[in-house]
This record gives C-alpha cells, sequence and structure tokens, in this order.
C-alpha cells in the first residue's frame, strides 16, 4: 500500500469544537491549516441530541448540526480535513511528525504528516459503564435520558427523579448540580462508602433531595426512543438481590479520561493525563506544540470553552510562526482577524 505524504504549517489533530475552531482561526490567517478527524469526526458532540448552552442559537441545536457548522465554516476558510487515525508521533525535531492508519485497528501506517505547528484537540472520553441501555441512540438511550454532563443536560430534567452512578468528587459534584433541576436524585454506588472528599460527601449526605443507595450496581437501562429513560435494572451485591427502579435520567459520573496517549512520556500532563499549557497561553513543554479543549482542561469541559482555547491555540501558533519566519505566516496578525 502507499503512503500519503503531507506538509502543513498547522496541524491539528482533533475535529470537535477545539479543534475545528482553530481552523477557522488559523484558516482566516491563511496558514492553510489540516485538520486530522480521528475516530469521532466532530467530536463528543456528535452523540448528544439537543445543544442548549452554545451561545447563538436561541433555540438551541442538535449536536451533530453544530458540528456540521463548525466543519462548513472551517472548510470555508482553506480548512483540509483528512480521516486518519494517529497511532504515534514524533515530537523530538522540528517539523514534528505523525504517523496515521486509516483506523484504529489497521496495522499499517498509510499516511505521513509533517507539521511546523502541532495543535493537539483530541478531546477527553467520558468512561461509561458498558452496559447496552448506555450507547448512543438509536442502539441505546445515550443521549435520550442518559447523560455524562450535568452541566450540558441537567436542565432537561427538570420536576424529573434521575439516578446518578458513581462515589468519587465528580458523582458528588453532578448529583448536587441535578437537586437544582431534579425532583429527586437516587446516587447509585457500588460499595459502602465513598472516595469522594469529605466536604463534599458532607454536602450530599445533607442534602434533602439526595438519597444514596450503598452497595449497589447499575444493570441496565429500560426506555424507549419516544419516552426517553423509564426504569433502571439494579443489583444490591451485598443482598444479592436485583430490582426494578423507575427512573426518568441516568447520569453516569465515574470520570473522564483525557485521549493523550499518544504523548505520554513526551508531553508534561498532570496524573490523570490532562496536558498542561504554560500560563495564559496554550503551549505546552514543546516549541510549536500547542493543547487546547477538553483535552487540556480538566475542569470547565463545554463546547464552548474548547472553542475558546482552540481560537486561542490558533493564535498562540501563528504568532509562533511569525516568530521562526516560517514563510507567509505572517501575512495576517491576529489583530486584524
Ligand atoms: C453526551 C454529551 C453531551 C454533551 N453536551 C454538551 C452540551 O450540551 N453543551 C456543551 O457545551 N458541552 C457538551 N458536552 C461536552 C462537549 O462535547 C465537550 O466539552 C467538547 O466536545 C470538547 O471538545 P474538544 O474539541 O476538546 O474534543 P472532542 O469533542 O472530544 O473531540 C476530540 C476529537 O479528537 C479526535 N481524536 C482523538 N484521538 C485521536 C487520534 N488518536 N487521532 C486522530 N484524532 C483523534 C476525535 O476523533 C475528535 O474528533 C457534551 C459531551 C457529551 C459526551
Amino acid at each position: 500500500m502507499s503512503t500519503t505524504n503531507i506538509e502543513r504549517k498547522v496541524v491539528i489533530l482533533g475535529s470537535g469544537p477545539a479543534g475545528l475552531t482553530a481552523a477557522i482561526y488559523a484558516s482566516r490567517a491563511e496558514l492553510s491549516p489540516l485538520v486530522i478527524d480521528g475516530p469521532q469526526p466532530g467530536g463528543q458532540l456528535t452523540i448528544t441530541t439537543d445543544v442548549e448552552n452554545y451561545p447563538g442559537f436561541a433555540d438551541g441545536i442538535m449536536g451533530p448540526a453544530l458540528m456540521e457548522q463548525f466543519r462548513e465554516q472551517a472548510v470555508r476558510f482553506g480548512t483540509e480535513i483528512i480521516n486518519v487515525w494517529i497511532d504515534k508521533v514524533d515530537l523530538s525535531q522540528r517539523p514534528f511528525t505523525l504517523y496515521g492508519k486509516d483506523s484504529e485497528d489497521a496495522d499499517e501506517i498509510t499516511t505521513i504528516v509533517k507539521a511546523d505547528t502541532l495543535i493537539i484537540s483530541t478531546g477527553a472520553s467520558a468512561k461509561w459503564l458498558g452496559i447496552p441501555g448506555e450507547a448512543p441512540v438509536p442502539e441505546g438511550l445515550g443521549g435520550n435520558g442518559v447523560s455524562a454532563c450535568a452541566t450540558c443536560d441537567g436542565f432537561f430534567f427538570r420536576g424529573k427523579p434521575i439516578v446518578v452512578v458513581g462515589g468519587g468528587d465528580t458523582a458528588m459534584e453532578e448529583a448536587l448540580f441535578l437537586t437544582r433541576f431534579a425532583s429527586k436524585v437516587s446516587l447509585v454506588h457500588r460499595r459502602h462508602e465513598f472516595r469522594a472528599s469529605k466536604i463534599m460527601q458532607e454536602r450530599v449526605l445533607a442534602h434533602e433531595k439526595i438519597d444514596v443507595l450503598w452497595n449497589t450496581e447499575l444493570k441496565d437501562i429500560q426506555g424507549s426512543k419516544e419516552a426517553g429513560v423509564e426504569s433502571v435494572t439494579l443489583f444490591n451485591n451485598e443482598t444479592n438481590e436485583t430490582s426494578n427502579f423507575p427512573t426518568q435520567g441516568v447520569f453516569i459520573a465515574i470520570g473522564h479520561k483525557p485521549n493523550t496517549e499518544l504523548f505520554k512520556g513526551v508531553l508534561d500532563m498532570d496524573d490523570v493525563g490532562y496536558l498542561i499549557t504554560e500560563g495564559k497561553t496554550m503551549k505546552t513543554n514543546i516549541e510549536g506544540v500547542f493543547a487546547c479543549g477538553d483535552a487540556q482542561d480538566s475542569y470547565y469541559r463545554q463546547a464552548v470553552t474548547a472553542a475558546g482555547t482552540g481560537c486561542m491555540a490558533a493564535i498562540d501558533a501563528e504568532r509562533f510562526l511569525a516568530e521562526h519566519h516560517v514563510p507567509n505566516a505572517a501575512k495576517n496578525t491576529p489583530t486584524n482577524w
């Protein structure tokens, strides 16, 4: 099989809100960026339904439709998008080299990309339990009553009873946040004590709207496309009893994993794997490599914040190219974008 070789001043890894915003800015600066799509073209929002908190869409917009708009806008200004799974990177010298395969399971490298600057926007993945009902619609009820983001979806559960799964700080935060909307929050935890910080546990245990179901595991989720979630199957691992528990929403809150394995040992990251950037910038510890979006942000994890940091990464990359006198790179300065 032949190998495709591509060289670009700006290469953006990931096509979620962060990557495509970086592409809009870099392409409007006439840097002809290349976006590498990877396993989830359009990113995490393509597996959800209504997005009601992205500014500019007064009536809300479906996640896949929003990402299509991002994509069209980036392409309109000259962004090229390729669908390749990046398997290996060499950041030891500039230009950097990225090795791509046609899919995650493929053996052969089919694309080699050389990049003067690299913007990493590989996002993060919510951890899931792996039960059938949580799969995205249409296979399961993911995005239709099952969520991994209370900030994103809590609003849809006004006056409804919901179940939250988890025992760490993420679960405590999600459960407390959801009390603003839900009629009742049942916190399902498989052990007899939480891993969360003491203060968060105290807040949860004192909250009148939250009930904790200890030693309990979520085994399945029932419902339909039309009705959403109707009930869940719970298993008490102390009594070995299985029960059907009525509810109208399920939030899986067992943490997130940034998609940064590729950069382990090369780029600075925290204990969980979130890429570390310098001060107010999106610069990583390697000159010419920038990180943005959920791969770099463990705290806000929203489409609009990912887009914001994508913009910042593109401006940082453009300034880097101008400072390093890469031809044509200084044509547009950030001030006249
Ligand atoms: C179900 C759900 C609902 C949500 N609802 C909302 C909401 O209503 N409002 C809101 O603001 N936020 C919402 N979010 C959060 C929002 O989707 C994320 O904050 C946002 O998508 C992060 O953008 P990103 O560009 O950093 O990464 P992502 O959107 O995660 O995109 C990552 C990109 O990197 C690519 N990639 C990863 N690894 C590789 C690789 N090795 N090679 C090539 N490419 C790779 C992927 O294919 C993908 O294109 C929701 C999230 C989920 C899961």
